[in-house]
């Protein structure tokens, strides 16, 4: 079984200590592909030199919306330059986050805005990340409808806001937090979406799933997501991991022979 890590963050501090073991110990474990996903203009280019030095790392490049006041006239040039390197394949993550509000609201809508033109521009997936923002991001997804691809990670709402999802092109990807005791919704969500249209990550050091909250997360444990939502959905675990690692190669547009 091949599993795709849509979403993690190991150049997060949290695996500065023992980096390199974590990487060379998860292909063992099944873990074929990750895509380490940017957050801010300094994690650009260490993005780009992580990917670079591990074969089975895909990256993006972007500036997330914590970050997003310190957008310069140059940023978006940066990440151009970035994204013309192998295996640098996403816009990401991008979006607007309510919840903390570490950049005012209208910056985070003008660095989302900038950042949905650079995808279309470069004809690239988007991955995105809304929390506590739904209504101005459909707004900001629509307006950009034309040509937008990519995922919108971490999914926490409702069904009608997955279905706006669905219609606007874009994957919907689960994490740890449908393995929680709370995961109602998602659980629903997750049982009523298309098969094709669903993704499976880790968000990694963060959302580590049920039983291991309070540990540090890992893209092995994408795993259990796995097995959570194969459960979830009544579908055999082998097929729906060969399901999701097909539209995960699908949504970055990574030809299948370069999985060989
Ligand atoms: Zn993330």
């Amino acid at each position: 079984m091949k599993l795709f890590d849509t979403h993690a963050h190991l150049l997060d501090e949290a695996f500065d200590l023992d980096r390199e073991a974590v990487i060379a110990s998860l292909p063992e474990k099944g873990i074929t592909k990750v895509m380490e996903a940017c957050c801010d203009e300094a994690g650009i280019d260490r993005v780009a030199a992580l990917v670079e030095r591990v074969p089975f790392f895909y990256g993006s490049a972007g500036v997330h919306p914590h970050s997003a006041d310190e957008w310069t006239n140059e940023t978006g040039d940066h990440i151009r330059r970035a994204l013309r390197r192998e295996r640098m394949l996403a816009v990401g993550e991008i979006g607007l986050d309510y919840h903390y509000d570490f950049s005012p609201r209208d910056v985070q809508k003008r660095v989302l805005d900038e950042q949905l033109s650079l995808a279309k521009e470069l004809r690239l997936p988007v991955i995105l990340h809304d929390r506590e923002a739904h209504g101005d991001m459909i707004d900001l997804l629509r307006a950009h409808k034309d040509g937008l691809q990519g995922v919108m990670h971490c999914f926490s709402g409702s069904y009608e806001l997955a279905k706006e999802c669905l219609d606007l092109g874009l994957y919907v990807a689960f994490g740890g937090a449908l393995t929680f005791q709370n995961a109602v919704r998602p659980i629903d969500v997750v049982k009523r979406l298309p098969l094709d249209r669903l993704l499976i990550e880790t968000d990694c050091p963060y959302m580590t799933p049920v039983p291991y909250r309070g540990q540090r997360n890992d893209p092995s444990f994408v795993r259990i997501t796995l097995d959570r939502m194969a459960e979830v959905r009544g579908e055999d675990v082998g097929l729906l991991a060969d399901a999701l690692y097909r539209n995960a190669l699908r949504v970055y547009n990574i030809a299948e022979e370069a999985d060989a």
